[in-house]
């Protein structure tokens, strides 16, 4: 492992940091963490640490000694001054004198000695950071020093590599006993220049930020040498041999199996991130190093993220036809997986007291031979953070069992870091939003309603798929929204296109439950004149376009067992036919007659089935030209003609997405049509 340090980069930040009144000492703070932060094999998600001490003003003018220190809610890789927040050091030193002190007081304690009360609170390993004498002080779960810190003989392979440079601290949950365990152990051995913290993870101490820095940069490649010298040669490191169903047709089986575990007491549904590169492969399928997770988590600190264990599933069968058979055992596996997680809660509770509250009971890394590691989340973008972790904890457990033996942290003490009050402040701060855990594809997602509409339902919290027949436009509108909203190329006429398109949305969350068809084509021409190939090509568009699409998802939905709601953009012209547009009235018409027979057909699933009929809405169907020409054709300026309703407004893309997000929400309706039209009596439903 390399030192990323540079004096250029360092004397940048130093500059940089200047003109917003930062200091020297925080700024170099700023610019290691960030180094830290930046590789993976150290850092990730919100973990590890970083501090220095420094003087700076208080309101008075007076100079305090403060220590800056991570602040909850920051990440390395990002951190900006502000996530180092300034508490004052002498009030943080005199609690060492303390025989005991709670988690509370411990806050309350840093909070009130905040140089800026607004800011976030300091990490849970402050203390430890504080009774250190060094300026600089560095900590991080790196995946090299967690396979050692995870051995048995810890402290033995410690010395072995470290001599006196680096002292052993018990495994002791974070908070004040662990920075009193910790101060004890370098007092014991004044000469360390960092901590192994055993089952956690390691510190490095520093006058400089380059010193504590490039010794935690030093003390990981010394964990690796020490790993690649004494690792036992495994006999089949390959990738397996199996070779199981696809993941489009496996996840959302898993998804069902989530759903019926969850029973009515938790949310049951659940997004998935896959993942399936060779380590994670060979690791799966190696029978002897995947129940090797069971034994607990690689750090502490992942805890909360990933539980305590994995669920182990057997592998999918190659042929469709043994995948309801594997959809049966994998419901078991997960209402097992429940069973046992609620048990370990009920006897843990009692240990304490009785005074926690449980969690949810559901895996959130499940292990599938032949296929990979699934994270799961309540989105993506935490199934990532799982996903993310569970890739670090693979290669912490394959090196701690080539070395010797994986051994984390047992039960009550996973159990007192899970259900942690500070652990648990880390989590669920904002409430969940509305559409979370959903997905959602819309089709002709790159046009002015479908852009609008993707983007409502992302606002409310779903994942969203962008289909569209022009890829590079869907990919573009995708990356507008989020680095989790996928673009996918799709012409909803073509089956093959549609199956594909479908298969990657399942591949990458784990299902559908939300289908917005809303690809369509405004085709013109007086009826009889219209030449068949028009008509027919606007059937193919605006009626089997959708038929292609919502086949699709109900098949999906069905194998998740958990309904879902298919939505449909049959437009004004569906009720309220006009001249010249009868290939688009005839085929939205027709469209409308689609949603019903879902909606029928489909209710004892759970699959909802609404239409919206929006009119005037400017987009690639109404273009400017088109609304300059009707308004000059019916002597009204532009604006009146586009509010030409009974509210007289005009009726915007973002309206119609904001109405879909409403028909989403609308949970007991289903064979509606729903107007977004600013009121248009001729297009009321009777
Ligand atoms: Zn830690």
């Amino acid at each position: 492992m390399e030192s990323r340090w540079s004096d250029m980069e360092a004397a940048r930040a130093v500059a940089r940091y200047a003109e917003r009144g930062v200091g020297e000492d925080l700024a170099l703070r700023t610019y290691t963490a960030r180094l830290l932060g930046a590789d993976p094999r150290l850092v990730l998600h919100g973990g590890g640490n970083t501090s220095v001490k420094t003087v700076m003003r208080d309101v008075y003018g007076d100079e305090v000694r403060v220590l800056c220190v991570k602040g909850s809610g920051w990440d390395l890789a990002t951190i900006e001054p502000a996530g180092h927040p300034a508490v004052r050091l002498d009030p943080l030193l005199r609690l060492r004198q303390l025989e005991r002190l709670s988690d509370e007081e411990m806050v309350s304690v840093q909070r009130a000695n905040l140089l800026d009360s607004n800011a976030p609170n300091p990490s849970v390993e402050t203390l430890l950071h504080a009774f250190m004498p060094h300026k600089f002080v560095d900590h991080t779960h790196s995946v090299a020093s967690v396979s050692i810190a995870d051995q048995p003989d810890a402290e033995e392979i410690c010395r072995r590599i470290f001599a006196d440079r680096i002292a052993c601290v018990p495994y002791i949950l974070p908070g004040f006993g662990l920075a009193k365990a910790a101060a004890a152990a370098f007092e014991a051995n004044p000469r360390a220049e960092g901590l192994l913290l055993v089952k956690h993870g390691i510190f490095s101490f520093g006058a400089s930020a380059k010193e504590a820095y490039e010794r935690m940069i030093e003390f990981v490649t010394l964990c690796e040498n020490y790993i690649a010298a004494t690792a036992r040669p495994r006999t089949k490191p390959q990738a397996p041999e199996l070779e199981a169903a696809p993941a489009s047709s496996v996840l959302p089986l898993l998804r069902r199996a989530f759903g019926e575990a969850a029973g009515a007491k938790w949310p049951g549904r659940w997004v998935a991130d896959l993942r399936n590169g060779p380590q994670i492969e060979a690791f799966a399928a190696n029978e002897e190093l995947r129940l090797c997770a069971l034994r607990g988590p690689a750090t502490p600190d992942h805890i909360i993220r990933l539980k305590g264990r994995p669920l182990i599933l057997d592998a999918p069968p190659r042929d469709r036809s043994g995948l309801e058979g594997w959809a049966q055992a994998t419901t078991r596996a997960v209402a097992d997986y429940a069973r046992v997680y609620e048990a370990y809660f009920a006897r843990q509770n009692e240990r304490v007291g009785g005074i926690k509250k449980p969690l949810d009971p559901l895996p959130r890394v499940v292990v599938i031979p032949g296929l990979g590691i699934v994270g799961t989340g309540r989105d993506k973008a935490e199934a990532k953070v799982a996903g993310d972790l569970v890739e670090a904890v693979v290669r912490s457990i394959v090196d701690a069992e080539a070395i010797g033996r994986y051994e984390p942290i047992g039960e009550d003490d996973q159990f007192d870091m899970e259900y942690w009050s500070l652990e648990q402040a880390k989590l669920g701060k904002t409430a969940e939003k509305r559409l979370a855990r959903h997905v959602v594809a819309v089709t002709g997602g790159a046009g002015a309603i479908g852009a609008a509409t993707a983007k409502a339902f992302a606002a409310e919290g779903a994942d969203v798929a962008i289909l569209d027949i022009d890829g590079a436009a869907a990919a573009a509108i995708a990356a507008s929204i989020s680095a989790n909203t996928l673009g996918v190329q799709c012409d909803v006429t073509d089956t093959a296109s549609v199956s594909a398109a479908f298969a990657r949305i399942t591949a990458a969350f784990g299902g559908v439950d939300i289908l917005v068809s809303n690809a369509g084509v405004a085709l013109t021409g007086m009826i009889a004149d219209l030449p068949e190939e028009t008509l027919r090509r606007s059937f193919e568009i605006n009626f089997f376009g959708h038929q292609n699409v919502a086949r699709e998802a109900v098949a999906i939905m069905k194998r998740q067992g958990q309904g879902g709601v298919l939505l449909f953009n049959v437009s004004k012209q569906a009720v309220n036919p006009g001249p010249n547009f009868g290939a688009y009235g005839t085929s939205k018409a027709a469209l409308l007659a689609l949603v019903r027979q879902y909606a029928l057909e489909h209710g004892a699933d759970g699959i909802r089935a609404n239409a919206l009929n929006p009119d005037r809405i400017r987009s690639g169907l109404l273009s400017s030209e088109m609304i300059a020409e009707r308004a000059r054709a019916r002597g009204v300026s532009e604006a009146e003609y586009m509010g030409g309703n009974l509210l007289r407004q005009e009726v915007t893309a973002e309206d119609v997405g904001r109405a879909f997000v409403a028909q989403a929400l609308m949970r007991k309706t289903t064979g509606d049509v729903m107007t977004v039209d600013g009121g248009n009596v001729a297009a009321m439903m009777r």
